[in-house]
């Protein structure tokens, strides 16, 4: 199913306390693979393009299939947009219809940060989508140098005043850099927001922080490094493998499309969300309209 709810499919995730991974991807084989991953893992899943990825497949191209393949699912798929690049590409992904999309401002002053959110928390707003805001900066691949951490304070005033459905704070995981969190700074960011709350950098977070970050109000993380590692591994893999009867760059990919769906699936499983894909998509198919109000704890 091509989620065009996301409040709801938002409020399972957070009722029901587990993590959706968000994959990026760039092609047709990383979307078929993640995909097909949830459907084999029975789990929800979120599938997301950054400017990076628009750069190289396209922005109409890359979320035509996406669509088309989530629409053909059994699983629960939301499209989210990535770091946009540019502010502008919020609209046009809205436009193109994504029902969740990020607002990049982590690197600007915090009310500047305010300001442009609650921009385009309205447009998300209008258009029947949710906003991600990021406080912070992941630092690592894309956003270089250091991560610049999230203060608690700063994002209580976010949540107030920015108007955006999701969080994402900065809390010791980098983009495509290995990393433990800080725990008791998530803790005291769950305390104050009480919204659900997002990690970028999540393929390297160990895996004993993923199972805390659950309970902390974190809903989605997003994996980016662990699927690229993954595709260039198996072509490299795939190049190995004596011919057989399919043309050989169809065995090759074919190769490379097995592989990133196990890496899916692990993640899948790890982060909670197998078994819940059935039960949401019931949940979605019966809702005539999406929940007006922003899902948060009481
Ligand atoms: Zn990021």
């Amino acid at each position: 199913m091509f989620v065009t709810k996301p409040r709801l499919f938002l409020e399972y995730i957070f009722q029901n306390r587990f993590i959706v991974p968000s994959f990026n991807v760039s092609n047709l084989e990383m979307a078929r693979a993640v995909i097909e991953a949830a459907e084999l893992e029975n789990a929800p899943v979120m599938v997301q393009t950054d400017f990076i990825n628009f750069n190289y497949a396209g922005m109409d191209e890359l979320s035509a299939i996406i669509r088309s393949l989530a629409e053909k699912s059994a699983a629960p798929v939301l499209m989210h947009q990535d770091h946009p690049g540019k502010d502008d590409n919020i609209f046009r992904t809205l436009r193109r219809g994504y029902y969740s999309v990020m607002y990049d401002g982590g690197h600007l002053p915090l009310t500047e940060n305010i300001a442009g959110t609650a921009r385009f928390a309205e447009a998300a707003h209008a258009a029947g989508a949710i906003l991600e805001t990021e406080i912070g900066q992941f630092g690592g691949e894309y956003q270089g140098g250091h991560a610049i951490t999230a203060a608690a304070h700063d994002t209580a005033e976010m949540v107030q005043k920015g108007g955006a459905d999701t969080l994402a704070v900065s809390v010791g995981s980098m983009h495509g850099q290995k990393s433990r969190l800080d725990l008791d700074l998530l803790s005291q960011i769950a305390e104050s927001t009480r919204i659900p709350l997002v990690m970028h950098g999540g393929s390297g977070i160990h895996p004993d922080d993923i199972k805390v970050a659950a309970s902390l109000n974190v809903y989605k993380v997003n994996i980016g490094a662990a699927l690229i590692r993954g595709f260039v591994e198996g072509l490299e893999e795939g190049a190995a493998l004596p011919p057989d009867h399919e043309p050989r760059h169809q065995q090759i990919l074919r190769h490379v499309t097995a592989k990133l769906r196990d890496i899916a699936r692990h993640r899948l499983s790890l982060f909670g969300a197998s078994g819940h894909g059935r039960k949401l998509l019931e949940q979605l198919v019966v809702a005539k309209d999406d929940m007006t109000e922003r899902v948060q704890r009481t």
